[in-house]
Order: structure tokens, then sequence, then C-alpha cells
């Protein structure tokens, strides 16, 4: 499971933000000369230019007084309340991951600081788990890995019958089926349709969730079974210790020696992808060449108006990485301009219409494909 195949996909909890979540927040509220102890280290008044310049292995950075710690405690603390002897380990990576036969979580070390934080932003335009309610939502599917390893849990008969061949290759896409009642929905982009680990991992989640009433939500469902398998499990494993206690730290960022302007480059690279053409045809039925129109907006500063916005509730919706659909946006602005197209309808209207668009166009691009997996 090294490293992240979930990382492909962004958060739809991105916009939890907007109800005034601390993780983020945090970084407008302190001011450069008031860094809290915990924060304060050589390079964070650097510009982005010279902080790029950086190795990640030189930036000493701790998960001991960072936004990460409670987050973890809470983890540690939920397992605990169900009757899990068990926490696993964390150290800061590249990515979010759980190495196999490892039962610990890497996390990225963008999330130990908020200087970095906001170069994640600007690089990527979002912070993957930079929210209480999506930090502890990845933490949560990535214990269910670490525990799944810790026990040896994949290696049950009925672990089998139910999620599958855990040796099963990771594919290099998947296509989720959005209606199926056969998974649990936790993670973004139907994570849990990618893999039988992953379905695991999701399906734990769901169960350690306070206050997820999974037995009323999944009613009818049959993905209902599975989570019934994971109460009685964990009834089952409550107070006994793992079988796998290594505490291995697989890829630490003490041994990244790649500064963060490369490591920006590859993240970029690994969510590019060939989107087809946007048709012309869809960006008339929002736009037009009509001389009428001629005093109206054109469609390009219209579009790079309602940019971030769009961006947000597409990902929202689709599970598709922000930095995805920017260049599909970018894609329409520049085809605009050529078209030489104007804003034809009220905004309110091409705004709405923009957004429809753009959906069915990542929509068929995820049904035929995209979910590719990095393994
Ligand atoms: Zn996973």
């Amino acid at each position: 499971m090294a490293p992240s195949p979930e990382s492909v996909f962004r958060s739809y909890e991105f916009c939890s933000k907007k109800r005034g979540v601390p993780g983020w927040t945090l970084l407008q509220i302190i001011p450069s000369d008031a860094c809290p102890v915990s924060y304060r280290v050589p390079w964070y008044r650097l510009s982005d230019e010279h902080l790029l310049d950086l190795r990640i292995c030189d930036l000493a950075l701790k998960i001991k007084g960072s936004f990460l710690e409670p987050h973890i405690k809470r983890l540690y603390s939920e397992l605990n309340d169900r009757g899990i002897r068990f926490k696993p380990h964390v150290w800061l990576s590249e990515e979010w991951f759980s190495p196999d036969g490892v039962p610990g979580i890497a996390i990225p070390f963008y999330l130990a600081h908020p200087r970095l934080m906001k170069l994640e932003r600007k690089q990527m335009l979002e912070v993957e788990g930079g929210t209480d309610t999506e930090c502890l939502r990845i933490l949560r599917h990535e214990a269910g890995h670490a525990l799944d390893t810790a026990f040896r849990l994949h290696f049950k008969r009925k672990w089998r019958e139910l999620f599958g061949s855990f040796a099963q290759r990771y594919p290099d896409f998947y296509k989720p089926k959005p209606k199926s009642r056969r998974y649990v929905l936790h993670l973004p982009a139907w994570y849990a349709q990618a893999h039988p680990a992953e379905d695991f991992a999701e399906t734990f989640a769901v169960w350690l969730t306070p206050r997820s009433r999974w037995r009323r939500r999944y009613k009818g469902w049959q993905a209902l079974n599975k989570l019934e398998y994971i109460d009685e499990l964990m009834n089952e494993l409550a107070g006994t210790k793992p079988r796998n206690r290594t505490r291995t730290k697989v890829e630490p960022i003490s041994e990244i020696r790649t500064t963060l302007r490369e490591h920006y480059r590859h993240k970029r690279e690994k969510y590019d992808f060939d989107w087809p053409e946007v048709y012309d045809r869809d960006l008339r039925r929002i736009f037009s060449d009509d001389p009428r129109h001629k005093t109206r907006p054109s469609a390009a500063s219209f579009l790079r108006t309602v940019r971030r916005e769009v961006r947000q509730i597409v990902a929202e919706g689709t599970g598709v990485h922000q930095y995805t659909i920017d260049h599909v946006l970018e894609n329409m602005i520049n085809r605009c301009k050529e078209l030489r197209l104007r804003v034809a309808t009220p905004t309110r209207e091409a705004r709405r219409r923009v957004m429809i668009v753009l959906t069915v166009q990542v929509m068929n691009v995820l049904h035929s494909g995209y979910h590719r997996i990095a393994v």
C-alpha cells in the first residue's frame, strides 16, 4: 500500500474550512513574529522561492507540538475506547500511507508546519488532510491498514470471503460504480472500490468513527455485512496484543534528500492528466461569440473570476484533486480566448452551466479510467 493510493484523490472535506476549522485558519491568525515555539524554525520567513531550494531532510520537522499531535491523540483514544490495545506508530514522510508489513502510518510532512501548509496550497491548490475533519478521516483509514497488518487480519478466511484477496495486484486504475451498495463511503471517489485492502480500511474507518450510526446508515446495503464482521472481529481482538509489533519507519523525512522544488515537480506530474480537448460545442452552450454580446464580459475573464469556487465545488462532488480540475479550467480559458467568446446569460446562469459542463467532463474521464493508483 505504499505510497498512498488515496493521495491521488483530493478531499471533499476541503470545504469544511468554510465552517471555520482551525487547521487552516491557524495560518491566517499567526502573525509572523508571534509564531508558537513549536513552529519556530530558521526557514519560516523565507520566500517560497528560497524555501523551495531546501531539502526535505533539512527542515527539522516534528509531529510533537504541531497541528497533527492532537489528531493523533484523538485517533489513539478512539481506538482505546473500542478496547483496541494498539497504537499505530506515526512518522513524517512525503505522502499518506501505511506500508506493507509495517503496522504504522506515514503522514505528509507539510502538515507538520503552517508555513509548509501554505506552500502546499500554493503549489497544489489544496492541502490534503489540512482540516481537523479531513485529517481524522484519513488517519482512521490508515489506522485500518495498520491494524490489519498488526493483527494479520487479511489471512482470515472470512476476511477473504467478504473483501476479496489481499494479495490481488493494485490495478492501474479502477472504475468506481457510484451507486454500488457493496461498499461504504468514507474517503472521496468511492475509494473502497479500489482494492480489497482499501475496502477493509474504509469499512474499518466507518466503524471507528464516533457517531457514524453505521447500522442505520447502511441498513439494506451489502456493505453492512462487512461492518458487522469488523464489529465482531474487534470484539474478539479487544484487549489482545498485536502479533506484528515492528516499529520501522518507511521513507522517513530524515532520508529524503530531494529539495521541496523537486518534490513538487514530481507531485504535480503525478496529478497531470491528458484530458480530452474541451469541446467547442460545450463552450458554446455556456458562452457566445454573437456580436450582440460584445459589451458583455469575456468568457475568459468570467472563468478566471469563478475559477476557484467552481474548482472547489466540482472537486468536492467528484473526488478528483483540485490541481487536476484546474487544468481543465485552464484549457477552457484558453479555448474561450481563441474563440472570442463572451458571457451571454446572467452570470449566475453562466456559472451554473460551467459547473455542469465541467462535472460531466470530469465524470466521463472517471468512467474511462482516470483512477490511476500510485502503488
Ligand atoms: Zn489506503
